[in-house]
């Protein structure tokens, strides 16, 4: 077993909470454990927005503002602050999804150019972020991905996509501010991976300034970084990944099953956890032509990267490897992490309520369905209102 002690400190881990807010934390992840409150919870909100229901005041004041830093970017900026007094960065991630038309993905595109902007000026903002489907229609991936022609006017829409691609990674390589972008569903992501490998192609080529994502529950991808990392020695380019589980297995069992192909998911957690650990290692091995960035909440792999580093002697702040969570989740991991001098960030998330709800409840089923996920947060909370007590 790793020593995962290192992030059992609750006073670090806590320490820009106040009791209220603790309590709060409290409360809201001892509602979210509860698995049929999250369904009906979920399924009355989405119908109170949908019937323009006033249920705003009530998302932001539970789970909105525990797990968002706020509508705007300006309102995350005291959020940003604050945590960068612990040495924790922020990632500022426009977490509107599901948009079907050209004036919200040219909105993204230009949100997301604004951030890199920000990003240059504020040393806690290392990373920019966005979602392939921010910027194109998901069906045109898809189509793209399997291979099906696309008509004249959706050609139109892909070359759409390439041109916003290519303005926010020329606008980070020109910032020089990294650029993470986001793991979606197996059926889009073909489409995606090329795009962001002829993206690292171009902007890649002294270091690392734009990130793929490998959903590492996927049983192919360990041999997707390799191919890549020889193709990128062949080439002279520098690959940039952010490595994560992944967000969407449900849905990618419910279809592979459905239309009748393999399941692209490993066979169960141990599997995931075993490709998980083994990429790791393998980028770490290589840092010299591969930067990391470690989307967990997974103690287990977040100790093993430290003792890798130690090991393979990578320095504890070497911009090439970056630990990450979520904003609301795992803070003893970052805030540990942080105090002991590694370079952590966390994804703060920010857009108007209604259109953060998709993110959101993906959160809520994430920390419902993941076995051990809430109870571990509940546990931290009541350990540190036990230690403040006294
Ligand atoms: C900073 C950051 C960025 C992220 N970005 C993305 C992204 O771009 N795309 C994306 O898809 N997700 C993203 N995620 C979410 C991530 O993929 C996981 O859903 C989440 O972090 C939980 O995994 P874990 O490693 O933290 O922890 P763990 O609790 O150890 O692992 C849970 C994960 O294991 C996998 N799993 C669970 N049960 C099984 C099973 N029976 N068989 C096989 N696998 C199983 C699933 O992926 C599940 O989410 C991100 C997470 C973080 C922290």
């Amino acid at each position: 077993m790793k020593n995962t002690t290192i992030f059992d400190n609750t006073e670090i881990a806590f320490s820009l909470k106040s009791d209220s807010e603790l309590e709060r934390a409290y409360f809201l992840f001892k509602m979210i454990s509860n698995e049929p409150l999250v369904r009906i919870g979920t399924a009355v909100t989405n119908f109170a927005l949908k019937a323009h229901l006033p249920v705003k005041g009530l998302i932001r004041a539970t789970v909105f503002d525990h797990f968002c830093g706020g509508v705007s970017e300006e309102d995350c900026i005291p959020v940003i602050d604050k945590m960068y007094t612990k040495g924790v960065s922020s990632v500022l991630d426009y977490s509107v999804e599901g948009k079907e038309e050209e004036a919200q993905f040219d909105e993204a595109l230009e949100k997301i150019l604004h951030i890199i902007e920000f990003a240059d000026e504020k040393d806690a903002i290392p990373f920019g972020v966005f979602k392939p489907t921010g910027f194109g229609r998901f069906l045109i991936w898809q189509k793209k991905t399997e291979g099906t022609p696309l008509t004249s006017e959706e050609e139109q829409e892909w070359d759409r996509i390439v041109e916003r691609f290519d303005k926010v990674c020329k606008k980070a390589y020109d910032c020089d501010v990294a650029l993470l972008i986001d793991g979606e569903e197996s059926w889009m992501q073909d489409a995606a991976d090329d795009l962001v490998t002829e993206m690292m192609r171009k902007y890649n080529k002294e270091k690392a300034i734009v990130y793929n994502t490998l959903q590492l529950y996927r049983h192919d991808r360990f041999e997707f970084l390799r191919k890549l990392h020889a193709q990128a020695k062949v080439e002279g380019f520098k690959i940039g990944v952010k490595i994560v589980r992944g967000a969407y297995m449900e849905k990618e069992i419910e279809r592979a099953q459905e239309k009748g192909y393999p399941s692209p998911i490993c066979k169960d957690k141990n599997a995931t956890d075993e490709n998980f650990n083994t990429t790791l290692k393998y980028i770490l091995e290589n840092v010299e032509d591969i930067a990391v960035f470690i989307g967990t909440h997974n103690e287990y792999s977040s100790a093993l990267a430290i003792d890798l580093m130690k090991q393979l002697g990578i320095a504890k702040d070497d911009f090439r490897v970056w630990f990450g969570q979520l904003y609301g989740m795992s803070d003893h991991i970052s805030f540990n992490v942080a105090d002991l001098g590694y370079n952590i960030a966390k994804y703060l998330p920010f857009g108007p309520v209604r259109d953060v709800m998709p993110y959101l409840i993906r959160r809520a089923e994430e920390n419902t369905s993941v076995a051990g996920q809430t109870s571990r947060e509940l546990n931290l909370l009541s350990t540190e209102k036990k230690r403040r007590k006294l």
